[in-house]
């Protein structure tokens, strides 16, 4: 029998506060949202299943159903090795995942970016941790556990080559539709926020050759036939790549996208002005904080005003932005979340997003938390989810930021703000070249 690897991921969106559970679920902006981003499926383990070798045979699991149903699902292909890629607000149902695939007796290795951070407290829990990336490794990864002898942790000594990344196995998602998929065009982030775990910790900023994101846009046109991608860069075009020749490769491959980008793009010509006719539809960017500028920022660091300005500028091309904003960092008081809420209403953004600061470990804030005694005690590894509060603020107690945050969710996303944003997204819409009648399926509240 070929020896089979079962990949599962436990990187959903997670909600743990009650009332951020019941807004999740009742208000459209809300809720629109956190169902595409939760039908995402995970890049990373898809990847790796891309660079398995012919000899072994790959399944792709999610952690959405039921535990004991997802282990039976597991269990039931018999596989001589579960690899699982975790976040930190799922990572104790990983654990207790890996636990009872352990009981069974069948090997479990354990990477991502939490695995990553904590790889002794992972080790507790699994046969093997993959400390970094994944496809470094996973050859021999895969050949030490055929042959029963598996580390007990691996380590890349190198950076991945994008240039040899494989195309992802979409196939393994079976019939099940997907709104979009994913397509990785860099890896990390040149900037170095203070919050921010995604741009160094899987290794130093790199763009992957333009031959490869060819490649991998056809296989997703081939699969989805929709053509809208969710690029999943942490700050695409903040590199020196060759503009001309990204910007026509998306652009024939007649794709829709939505990345990840800094303000700073809204200011380059030779960027905005072609980002609409690449296919880009929707940007997300950090504004971040006003009551706090993050440390690391580097150029990106500004006036909201100059933000602000720049992202009109992206959205006069026919580009949406979802403004990004972190609430509770050092400063922030109830009074700055207040204006904070009056500053996004009256703003001509065409998406918002709120998360409460969180110190994520492994990032820079984590470890000025945790060396001032401000992380809570009593908040394990499920209450970082970007909505819980997960440390002492500065100048409010937890309480009071965890429901002056509730109240600012309900401010933003009420049915007036969110219809507001609609229109103001649809009018944006309208001056993109390459959007029209398929405008509503883009609409995250339809
Ligand atoms: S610009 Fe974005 S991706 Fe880059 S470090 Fe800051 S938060 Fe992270």
């Amino acid at each position: 029998m070929a020896p089979h690897v079962a990949l599962v991921s436990f990187t959903g969106f997670r909600i743990r506060e009650e009332e951020m559970l019941e807004l999740g679920m009742t208000l459209p902006g809300l809720r629109g949202r956190a169902e595409a981003i939760g039908r995402l499926p995970s890049l990373g383990l898809l990847t790796l299943a891309g660079m398995t070798p012919p000899a072994w045979t790959c399944s792709y699991h999610e952690q959405g159903v039921e535990a004991d149903s997802l282990l039976e699902r597991v269990l039931a292909e018999k596989p001589t090795l579960v690899a699982i890629s975790a976040l930190t607000a799922s990572i104790n149902d990983a654990y207790l995942f890996c636990g009872r695939i352990k009981q069974a007796g069948v090997f479990v290795v354990l990477g991502g970016l939490h695995a990553t951070t904590r790889p002794q407290e992972a080790s507790r829990h699994c046969d093997a941790v993959v400390i970094g990336e994944g496809e470094p490794v996973w050859h021999q990864l895969l050949a030490d556990a055929r042959s029963g002898e598996l580390k007990q942790s691996y380590r890349a000594r190198l950076a991945f080559d994008l240039a040899n990344a494989p195309i992802p196995r979409f196939d393994l998602l079976g019939s099940e539709r997907r709104s979009r998929l994913t397509l990785q065009t860099q890896r990390g982030c040149p900037l170095a926020c203070e919050f921010c775990g995604a741009s160094r910790l899987l290794g130093p900023f790199r763009e992957k050759p333009v031959a490869g994101i060819e490649r991998e846009l056809s296989e997703v046109a081939r699969l989805s036939g929709r053509h809208i991608v969710e690029l999943a860069d942490d700050n695409t075009f903040a590199g020196n790549r060759d503009l001309d020749s990204f910007f026509e490769t998306l652009a024939a491959s007649g794709i829709r996208y939505f990345t990840e980008v800094d303000w700073r793009v809204g200011v380059r010509p030779e960027v905005v002005e072609r980002l609409a006719g690449s296919g880009c539809v929707q940007v997300l960017v950090g504004v971040e904080s006003l009551a706090h500028s993050y440390r690391g920022m580097g150029a990106k660091r500004a006036e909201p005003s100059v933000i602000m300005d720049a992202l009109s500028a992206i959205q006069q091309t026919g580009v949406a932005v979802n403004g990004c904003f972190v609430v509770g960092s050092d400063g922030e008081t109830r009074k700055s979340i207040e204006e904070l809420g009056r500053f996004i209403l009256e703003s001509d953004l065409a998406d918002v997003q709120l998360t409460l600061q969180t110190p994520f470990p492994g990032t820079a804030l984590y470890h000025r938390l945790d060396a001032s005694g401000r992380l809570l005690p009593d908040r394990d590894w499920s209450y970082y989810t970007l909505f819980d509060v997960t440390y002492r603020p500065q100048a409010m107690c937890p309480d009071e930021l965890q429901r002056a945050f509730v109240a600012l969710v309900r401010r933003v996303f009420d049915e007036e703000a969110s219809q507001r944003r609609s229109s103001i997204r649809r009018a944006v819409w309208r001056r993109h070249p390459r959007l029209g009648s398929c405008e509503s399926e883009l609409c995250f509240d339809s």
